[in-house]
C-alpha cells in the first residue's frame, strides 16, 4: 500500500512541476502546493479521511473506538469491531485502503492514469 501513496505523491510532483514551468505566475501556485504536501502527510499518519468502519463498513465510526495499527490510529463503529481487527490487522487495513483508493479514484481529482498522456 505504501507505493499507492508514492503514486499519488508523485503525481502531485508532476503536476506542481507542470504548473511551475506555465508561467511566471508559479510563485502564487507553490503556495498552493506546499500545504497539500503537509495535508498527504499527515493523512497517512492520521487518516483524518477515515468515515467508515474498516472491518463492516459501517459509519459513523467513534473517536472513542480505536486501535493502533501500522503507525496509525484507525477507528471504529463498536467494539466488536475493534476486536475483528486486532485478530488481523494487516488483513482489514489492506481492504479498506483498497477501497479508499477506489473511492477516491471514482469521486475526485485523483484518477487513475491521469498522470499520462
Ligand atoms: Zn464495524
Amino acid at each position: 500500500m505504501k507505493k499507492a501513496i508514492a503514486v499519488l505523491v508523485a503525481a502531485g510532483l508532476l503536476l506542481g512541476v507542470g504548473f511551475g514551468c506555465g508561467g511566471d505566475s508559479g510563485s502564487a501556485m507553490d503556495a498552493d502546493v506546499k500545504p497539500a504536501m503537509d495535508i498527504q502527510d499527515d493523512a497517512e499518519k492520521y487518516d483524518p479521511y477515515q468515515i467508515e468502519c474498516p472491518v463492516c463498513g459501517q459509519k459513523p465510526i467513534k473517536a472513542d473506538l480505536y486501535s493502533e495499527a501500522d503507525g496509525r490510529r484507525i477507528y471504529f463503529d463498536r467494539e466488536e469491531c475493534v476486536s475483528k481487527f486486532e485478530e488481523n490487522p494487516q488483513q482489514y487495513l489492506d481492504e479498506y485502503q483498497k477501497r479508499r483508493m477506489e473511492q477516491q479514484g471514482q469521486g475526485s481529482h485523483v484518477k487513475p492514469g491521469a498522470g499520462k498522456k
